[in-house]
């Protein structure tokens, strides 16, 4: 079927990419494009000498289209249903939809060749993002289709844009349910239960990225002292707590955040004393503990560079912090310390805690390489989808 969007046309070479299949054309590379083309569009994006290379949609800044197809296919509510339809096959493959876990995502942009789309599934409950103008026209397509993949459960569908998507845009989105509405807040993850406050809580209210990487926290805690620094629903917390800690310490400088993690141990552990949970800066907090208090530290901050202008400024911060945790971990501590800044590498996360075990003279020896989990697919063509880096360390 011949295309009908309106045709950006590329600079001679510029294909090359897209070609393998990379989604994104930047500004610099177009050519030609037509009067009228508004930001959310869908356009066909040609090579210079006229073939067509697929479409995608059209957004003003540095990344002007982001590819939704290498073809002709007409991107309507068939095309959304067969990509959501082939996510929801992945995240059963992977045996995430069970009934001791229904906290996952389904689709992950890029990895899922839907770009500026972001979906966490909460049980029967779907939370929506938009990152890109056009997904954001697609939402109430999107939301139809969800509610109607067979067997998913999807029953409601919240949309929480207001954050994620170009303030230029100037298009005013509201965070509300576009389908169905409020059921229950508890999500179940590796058979443990959490509030998920997806109407006020960061991202998709949950860290759903984490799962993995908790669950081998869980196998690390046994008889060990745990601080859980930077976390926001204690996600760590609560894995820790069942893993045999013997004390679980929570640190965030949000006070709501330090609720939402009372709140989660209540659900799993009610009563238990074990944990505790302080509204403190994470430096501070650090600067000021008496050493060989704990001998499990987790380390998540936000991200220090939310862009590359911020590289170096961000690379300084994971090195101080990871240099007090070094300083103050008990002998034979364990030391998990992650880093989601998509715009540092592998290389410079790597780099910025071994200059600060350096710094403190311990011994320290990585025992496991830590990544985002499967239901955050990395697209191999866009190696950008890559964000999630951590290291496990032991401490002598
Ligand atoms: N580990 C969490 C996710 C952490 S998100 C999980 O598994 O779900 C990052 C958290 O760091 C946020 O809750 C934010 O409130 C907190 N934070 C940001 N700056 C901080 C600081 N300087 N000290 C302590 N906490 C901070």
């Amino acid at each position: 079927m011949a295309q009908k969007y309106p045709q950006i046309s590329l600079k001679r070479g510029k294909e090359e990419s897209l070609d393998r299949f990379h989604p994104w054309v930047f500004s610099g590379a177009i050519h030609h494009m037509p009067e009228g083309i508004e930001e959310g569009d869908l356009v066909t994006i040609t090579a210079h000498d006229g073939r067509i290379i697929g479409s995608g949609h059209f957004q003003i800044g540095s990344i002007a289209v982001r590819m939704l197809d290498f073809g002709d296919t007409v991107i309507d509510k068939d095309f959304y249903y067969t990509r959501l339809s082939q996510a929801l096959a992945l995240r059963r493959c992977l045996g995430l939809d069970r009934p001791d876990n229904n906290a996952y995502r389904l689709v992950h942009g890029e990895g899922d060749f839907l770009p500026g789309l972001v979906i966490d599934i909460y049980g029967s409950t779907a939370v929506v993002q938009a990152h890109s103008p056009g997904m954001h026209y697609a939402r109430q397509i999107i939301a139809e289709c969800l509610v109607s993949l067979p067997d998913a459960n999807i029953k409601n569908v919240y949309y929480k844009s207001e954050t994620t998507l170009p303030y230029k845009a100037r298009l005013d989105p509201v965070n509300d349910y576009i389908i169905g509405s409020y059921e229950t807040d508890i999500a179940v993850e590796n058979g443990l239960k959490f509030h998920v406050d997806w109407l006020k809580g960061q991202k998709t209210g949950f860290f759903v990225d984490q799962r993995d990487n908790r669950s081998l926290l869980q196998h690390y805690s046994n008889n060990r002292r745990v601080l859980n620094m930077f976390c926001y629903t204690g996600g760590f917390s609560v894995y820790a707590m069942r893993g045999g800690a013997v004390k679980v310490d929570s640190v965030d400088s949000s006070a709501k955040a330090v609720a939402l993690t009372r709140g989660n141990i209540d659900l799993n552990f009610p009563g238990d004393t074990r944990h505790s949970a302080y509204a403190e800066d994470a430096f501070k907090f650090l600067e000021t503990m008496e050493p060989d208090s704990y001998d499990l530290i987790v380390l998540d901050p936000p991200a220090f560079a939310k862009h590359r202008s911020a590289l170096r400024n961000a690379l300084r911060g994971y090195q101080r912090l990871n240099a007090m945790a070094f300083k103050k971990i008990a002998k034979g501590g364990i030391l998990f310390t992650f880093s989601c800044s998509q715009a540092v590498s592998k290389e410079q996360f790597r780099l910025a805690v071994f200059s600060a075990a350096a710094s403190t003279g311990r011994k320290v020896r990585i025992l496991h390489q830590l990544t985002q989990p499967a239901d955050h697919p990395v697209n191999i063509y866009h190696p950008e989808g890559e964000y999630l880096k951590g290291l496990i360390l032991y401490v002598e």
